[in-house]
């Protein structure tokens, strides 16, 4: 197994991968981004090319390519391996756990069922009425066929049966979503989808998951409109987004995304060059959906177009409210695009392409948006009314966080902007703001998560993983080191900093040698340890320490570490001494007493 790790490794640049998610900038011999993983405004996010490995100096996350895919699609490690074996052309021998195989299974069939749709559609019964109204709806064959769109005929059991004739396992069809189930009876098994355009769903990575599927123009019209594939062990619809594969390299290329409502929007606007354009596939927008936009874009990129009818406002505003309860902290809001005449952005598409860029390009804040549609809801004039604006307003500011200045700024300004308008005391709006941001609790992120288990961490341990990151940067310090009696007598402390010490001459010094020595997780972990010790990070910078400022870290977290144990030493003496003195044990408050003086000499 090592080996196949091994030469996806010197198949695949990390750089190249990480960049297939996040925007990278080179910094010196690195490359940085805004991490992933957690929410932040500056980038703290690096890759090592030459190491191969990347960290987070947020929110501590880090390691090789493996780590890296396992985090960001949250696979297994046998999956991740499996991906990049499959990207680098190397052979995987003995792999086929079970699991694994039944999830293949399920993919393979939603393959089979595209293609067999796509047939439906171009040469099958799909040919005549589906072809000409998607026309009609101005797609173009090009886009027809990279969204591979396809027809589900009328009838039971056409893609069941097509499937079985395949060699599928009749779970793996159900498991795929593609058939219902009816318990009982002879024809138990029937296709979910008869009579439907088909919109196939893909993950990040290009593969079908799922499908979203349109009622065909004249059909029964009484069954809902769209129809999704239900939960299965591919399709998770808080996750999914319509046109992600497709979206993701423009959207970093371009810096923002336009999220908009339908499956035909995306393509539509696709079409007019907008490449950057997904929806949320039959859900509200999810926090999970967010959190991917967010891999490829600041999040004051995320362009939102909504349709302009009652329910496109609706949606509208739930969207953004999530954004500004989940998001706001990391960045600033997001803006709205607005289409004229209540038009969708297909059928602005198919009019004029145009007029979708120029809507793009007008874009407006989504507060401003909000502020707008009030004043024109309600009559400011009728004291209710203008109650209600009131509330809806200050409901609406209060969920912008007081974490930073700008933030701070943007509420105070859009309170006095509502006093204003509305002739009342400024005072009496800030008031009702700060009652209702009290009560809003923003939610933690990875990083405060991060920072509050290292509160906890006794800073001597924190000391010694720091010593033994040191050793790693610098082969001859590591050799010097070694030999040191400081050194030697505090490494057993430390189950790194023990291996580093005691392994050292056997592995020749090398840290890539000591990895491979060591399982996965105890090899990512000195990897770690040497980034973080070898390199500053500084208000979005990264640099590399040089070797004399390295020597001198060592000498000070050594005399550092010499200082905090004393304190630990006392602060158990002066446990002792409020024991004592409870139990009246005169005896031992003597001896305590002046171990505590000696020792508090020690540490001054
Ligand atoms: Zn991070």
């Amino acid at each position: 197994m090592n080996s196949a790790v091994d030469d996806i490794k010197s198949r695949i640049n990390i750089v190249d991968l990480v960049g297939e998610y996040v925007k990278l900038q080179k910094a010196g011999a690195n490359w940085k981004a805004c991490c992933p993983f957690h929410n932040e405004k500056s980038p703290s996010f690096m890759v090592n090319e030459e190491k191969q490995i990347f960290h987070c100096f947020g929110c501590g996350k880090g390691g090789d390519m493996f780590t890296f895919l396992m985090e960001i699609e949250s696979l297994e490690f046998r999956e991740a391996l499996k991906i990049l074996a499959e990207k680098s052309g190397v052979q995987l021998e003995n792999f086929n756990p079970e699991a694994q195989k039944g999830k293949n299974r399920v993919l393979e069939a939603l393959e089979w069922a595209t293609k067999f749709w796509e047939k439906q559609l171009w040469e099958g019964s799909g040919k005549d009425k589906i072809l000409k109204y998607l026309s009609e709806r101005g797609l173009t064959s090009d886009s027809i066929r990279q969204f591979r769109i396809g027809y589900a005929p009328e009838g039971w059991n056409n893609l069941f049966n097509f499937l079985l004739q395949k060699g599928f396992a009749v779970e793996d069809i159900l498991g795929a979503g593609l058939i219902i189930d009816k318990e009982i009876g002879a024809n138990r098994y029937y296709d979910r989808f008869r009579d439907r355009i088909m919109f196939p769903i893909e993950d990040a990575m290009g593969k079908v998951i799922g499908f979203s599927a349109r009622v065909a123009p004249g059909g029964d019209e009484s069954q809902a409109k769209y129809i999704n594939t239900p939960e299965t062990t591919v399709y998770h619809k808080s996750k999914v987004l319509y046109g992600i594969s497709k979206a993701k390299q423009a959207i970093k290329e371009k810096d923002f995304v336009l999220l908009v409502e339908g499956n035909m929007d995306v393509i539509a606007a696709h079409q007019a060059g907008l490449r950057n354009t997904v929806a949320a596939s039959g859900t509200a927008l999810t926090v999970e959906q967010l959190a991917i936009l967010r891999r490829y874009t600041n999040s004051k990129n995320i362009k939102m177009l909504f349709d302009m009818d009652s329910a496109g406002q609706n949606a509208a505003k739930k969207s953004l409210e999530l954004y500004l309860l989940n998001f706001f902290g990391s960045g600033i809001i997001p803006s709205v695009v607005f289409l004229e005449n209540g038009k969708d952005a297909a059928d602005a598409v198919k009019d004029d392409p145009a007029s979708l860029l120029r809507a793009v390009e007008n874009s407006q804040s989504a507060l401003d948006y909000f502020w707008r549609q009030l004043l024109k809801k309600y009559d400011q004039k009728n004291p209710q009314q203008k109650n209600q604006i009131i509330q809806e307003w200050t409901e609406i500011v209060s969920h912008i966080p007081n974490d930073s200045p700008i933030n701070s700024a943007e509420k105070v300004a859009w309170s006095k902007k509502l006093a204003h308008e509305m002739e009342v005391e400024e005072k009496l709006i800030l008031d009702v703001v700060k009652r209702q941001s009290s009560t809003k609790s923003p939610k933690k992120d990875d990083f405060e998560r991060t920072e509050e288990v290292l509160r906890f961490a006794k800073k001597t341990d924190l000391l010694l993983d720091k010593i033994a990151g040191l050793l790693l940067t610098d082969q001859q310090l590591w050799r010097d080191a070694s030999e040191r009696e400081d050194v030697r007598r505090i490494a057993s402390e430390n189950r790194f900093l023990n291996l580093i010490v005691s392994q050292g001459s056997k592995v020749n010094f090398s840290l890539s040698n000591l990895v491979s020595r060591v399982d996965r997780s105890a090899g990512e972990r000195l990897e770690k340890m040497s980034l973080e010790a070898g390199f500053n990070f500084d208000h979005g910078q990264i640099s590399e320490i040089d070797k004399q400022e390295v020597r001198r870290n060592l000498e000070t977290y050594l005399s550092n570490y010499q200082k905090e144990l004393q304190k630990e030493k006392l602060r158990v003496i002066i446990k002792d001494i409020k024991k004592a003195e409870e139990s009246g044990d005169r005896e031992s408050l003597k001896v305590l007493m002046e171990e505590f003086s000696r020792m508090s000499q020690e540490v001054k």
